[in-house]
């Protein structure tokens, strides 16, 4: 049975499509018959608390929590957009959180699962706010405000990221070769999965003489993405928008 990865979804009430797409993949026999399912960050564009009434929390947790009831664990990694999904939404979507920088045993090879952002070493400006706002201080400020204020905050906080992505060098926003080896090496891992960047690649390289690989997992910008893991076989798919 094949083990399933996404990542990047960045899934948000402005793009019905990708969430539909979402959904319908979620309900596939694919998954459905997969060992497990890994969503390792950015399923959402914003995530502004727990307690959040709208629509699409709800959407994601039906479609998750029906993917667990038909006996497939679905693990869950935060983003840099999604950081502040915690246990109680977890436990709603039948979802079981993972922290970023776990090693897992998938079919027999241990493996790195990032979301990927703390690889970015090049980019020091959002080192310097992703080390501000993952204090549990800053986390507990900003959840004590009202879904209208977070609402707000979360629209000003995409505007300010989109002017650094914008603004920035690609190749600075890329991870760093040096942080990867270290990362991989101080987790005793020839293999590590990621998301984050959007540049969906199955890097081949060797650590310390020995072959690794480094996987990139792709965004659901465009169409969706998925890696799937079985045995030997490695393959990193697109799914077209028409499979809805
Ligand atoms: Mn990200």
């Amino acid at each position: 049975m094949a083990t399933l990865f996404i990542a990047d979804l960045h899934l948000d009430p402005s793009r019905a499509q990708i969430t539909q797409l979402f959904e319908s993949y979620l309900a596939s026999a694919e998954v459905r018959h997969a060992e497990a399912l890994y969503i390792l960050g950015d399923l959402v564009e914003a995530w502004i608390g727990d307690d959040d009434d709208a629509e699409l929390p709800q959407h994601i947790a039906d479609a998750t929590r029906a993917v667990r009831a038909a006996g497939v664990p679905v693990y869950f990694m935060v983003g840099n957009r999604d950081f502040l999904l915690g246990e109680a939404f977890a436990a709603r979507a039948g979802m079981t959180l993972l922290d970023d920088g776990i090693v897992h045993d998938i079919h027999g090879r241990p493996t790195l699962l990032m979301h990927g952002d703390v690889l970015c070493t090049d980019d020091i400006a959002y080192q310097a706010v992703r080390r501000q706002v993952r204090t549990p201080e800053w986390q507990a400020h900003i959840l004590s405000l009202p879904l209208a204020a977070r609402r707000a905050f979360a629209a000003k906080a995409r505007h300010d990221s989109k002017a650094h992505t914008g603004s920035t060098m690609e190749s600075i926003m890329d991870v760093n070769a040096e942080a990867v080896a270290a990362t991989m090496r101080s987790a005793g891992v020839t293999r590590l999965i990621h998301g984050h960047t959007h540049r969906p690649a199955v890097h081949a390289f060797e650590l310390d003489g020995k072959p690794a690989e480094r996987i990139v997992l792709g965004d659901w910008y465009e169409h969706g993405s998925v890696l799937r893991v079985d045995g030997d076989v490695v393959e990193l798919r697109g799914l077209a928008l028409d499979r809805i």
